[in-house]
């Protein structure tokens, strides 16, 4: 069964060739979600029949020069597909082949990873929390679960050093946004309108900046 896991991780069932490391581009694809990973695994074999196939379809069907690269999640190990229009288009981001330990090693780490956020979580510790959060080299989806479980054990303490981090994943930020406004309604506060500063709900004049505030 474990090689079979293997197999799937790094081979491409369309063509048998192994896949590349791929690093992932900043923007967001039409879905609107980011891969919340640094990189993903793609076949770039130009003679794959899956990507034959999908541009062969793409050009007789639609009337479209491209196709669809082979591509797996490392995280989920989901298989999906990504649209090409140029077929040396990507390959500059790839970053390199995959080695079956090094695979092997990273998926370790990103245990270990997952197992160290439980135990901090479960020990409520907030501030080791926020460390694997802000690490904008770790594991996407582990920073992921790290901004779910900010949101619901974090402080206001912690609504401040999140505030001050520009997180480069979309995905990562916009979670982090949804945990700030839960630490906010566990508190009873919000965030000033005029000065940024943490507030009470219910106050009627910032402390901090002095401005009047209509509800
Ligand atoms: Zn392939
Ligand atoms: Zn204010």
């Amino acid at each position: 069964m474990e090689k079979v896991m293997e197999d799937k991780q790094t081979v491409c069932p369309h063509c048998g060739q192994s896949l590349n490391k791929w690093s992932t581009p900043s923007f967001n694809f039409s879905d609107g979600l980011g891969w919340c990973t640094p990189f993903l695994y793609v076949c770039f074999n130009d003679e794959c029949s899956f990507f034959k196939n999908s541009w062969k379809r793409m050009s007789e069907v639609y009337g479209q020069e491209m196709g669809y690269r082979y591509m797996l999640h490392p995280d989920s190990g989901e298989s999906s597909s990504i649209p090409t229009g140029n077929k040396s288009a990507m390959k500059g981001d790839i970053i390199d082949a995959i080695s079956e330990t090094q695979e092997k090693e990273e998926l370790e780490q990103r245990k270990k990873a997952y197992q160290m956020l439980t135990d901090y979580f479960i020990s409520e510790d907030v501030d080791s929390i926020l460390t694997m959060l802000l690490a904008e080299d770790g594991f996407g989806s582990v920073r992921l679960k790290a901004a779910e479980h900010i949101g619901e054990i974090g402080d206001l303490h912690a609504i401040e050093a999140l505030a001050n981090h520009k997180f480069t994943n979309e995905v990562i930020q916009k979670r982090v946004n949804e945990s700030i406004k839960q630490i906010h309604k566990k508190n009873f506060t919000m965030e000033c309108p005029f000065c940024a500063e943490i507030i009470k709900i219910r106050a009627k004049i910032c402390k901090h900046c002095g401005k009047e505030l209509t509800e």
